[in-house]
């Protein structure tokens, strides 16, 4: 492979994959480099595809969204509906606002490694050259104009101020005891509650599937938000977070599925400036931190974000249009801004959420938008 039309692509990413079937469709000779991770049955990564991501997914890779849910999980842990939910000490759940197609399915859950382990599948369908290879420096790529880094991991890449604040999640299959109210059949919840010392928990528990847990049918994370230099208060917030993970289950009728072989914490960096996508040294576009929708993790949107970032990276690429920076941040911007409404949003204190619970015209525009 070589000459102009030619693109190197590191990581099997969500944004890897869409990105390579892109530029593969605009005429483009694309070669992924991609190790998968090893199978493991902990939710390492995102697991909510909403619907906005599955459609952008469908539309690059030519196909539609049931077609797409079929190949990523066997069309099941789909949902329709979708319940924002209240809580605060001695109340029960008031539903803030509901999202929900009456025939179609508004996300699908499953271990992420399975989402990427289908796009990858899918491709190379596609007849995409994949090479099972770890890079990690930018001279082991071939000489082509266009090379792209979807893991962060090649180095050089563009400075930005460090991270001032993270999402702390704690996510797991689980197993259906007996359901219990807010909680339905078929339903996603998306709780956010506050506790007795005022720490705000946003969680979010759909229908799921996974081989590797078979008897689990549903899924559950918990988030909170944290000073990245709290390393302490971090610490003791992860530990909680998982008793509230398995106290909210059972509050649903639900039991944490096998949590030392599933269970998965992560501490993901709210970005505050997202960086140019070139890396000043290597010429290497580095996509990361660049597609980063803000905060991932609360809003359903990490994977949108990708997706939408790399079909607009490929578009800039083969149309020549726009510098491929700017057409990712006009791609990325609306996304960007619900992302920060929805950080506002959970972050009111207790009244003002009440009063935003009242109110759900208020929110709708800012929640339900895109989804
Ligand atoms: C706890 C948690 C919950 C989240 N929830 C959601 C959610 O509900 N919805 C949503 O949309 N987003 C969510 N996100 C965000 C979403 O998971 C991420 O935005 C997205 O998956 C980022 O993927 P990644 O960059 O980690 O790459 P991955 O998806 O992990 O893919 C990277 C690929 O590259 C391979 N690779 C890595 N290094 C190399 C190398 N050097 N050479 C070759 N191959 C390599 C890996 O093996 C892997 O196959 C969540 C994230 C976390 C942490």
């Amino acid at each position: 492979m070589a000459g102009s039309e030619g693109a190197a692509i590191v990581g099997g990413s969500v944004a890897g994959w869409c990105l390579a079937v892109e530029l593969q469709r605009r005429g483009f000779e694309v070669v992924v480099y991609d190790v998968p991770a090893p199978e493991n049955r902990r939710l390492i990564g995102g697991c909510t595809l909403r619907r906005a991501a599955l459609e952008v997914i469908a539309a690059a890779y030519e196909t539609d969204v049931h077609r797409l849910i079929e190949a990523i999980s066997g069309a099941r842990g789909s949902f329709r509906r979708l319940d924002s939910v209240l809580a605060w000490p001695e109340a029960g759940y008031r539903r803030i606002l509901t999202i929900r197609r009456r025939r179609d399915p508004i996300g699908l859950s499953t271990r992420h490694a399975r989402i990427v382990a289908a796009l990858r599948r899918l491709a190379r369908r596609r007849g995409i050259e994949v090479v099972q290879r770890r890079v990690t420096d930018a001279a082991e790529l071939p000489p082509v104009r266009w090379r792209i880094d979807t893991t962060g991991r090649l180095g050089g890449a563009p400075h930005t101020p460090a991270p001032r604040d993270l999402v702390l999640a704690v996510q797991a299959p689980c197993v259906a005891v007996r359901l219990r109210s807010p909680l339905r059949a078929g339903l996603a919840i998306a709780p956010l509650e506050y506790d007795d010392e005022g720490i705000r928990w946003l969680s979010f528990f759909t229908p799921f599937h996974d081989p590797a847990s078979p008897a689990a049918s549903w899924y559950g994370i918990v988030t909170t938000r944290v000073r990245a230099s709290e390393h302490e208060r971090t610490a003791v917030l992860g530990a909680r977070a998982q008793a509230v993970l398995h106290r909210q289950a059972r509050a649903f009728g639900l039991r944490v599925h096998d949590p030392e072989a599933t269970l998965a914490q992560a501490r993901i960096p709210i970005e505050r400036a997202f960086p140019t996508l070139r890396c000043p040294q290597t010429g290497v576009l580095s996509v990361p931190r660049a597609f980063s929708p803000g905060a991932p993790a609360i809003y359903v949107d990490g994977m949108l974000a990708q997706a939408r970032g790399a079909v607009a990276l490929g578009r800039a690429i083969a149309t020549a249009q726009l510098e491929p920076g700017r057409a990712v941040h006009r791609a990325l911007r609306g996304l960007r801004r619900r992302n920060r409404a929805a950080q506002a949003l959970f972050s009111l204190p207790l009244p003002a959420a009440r009063a935003a619970a009242l109110a759900p015209v208020l929110v709708r525009p800012w929640l339900a938008t895109d989804w």
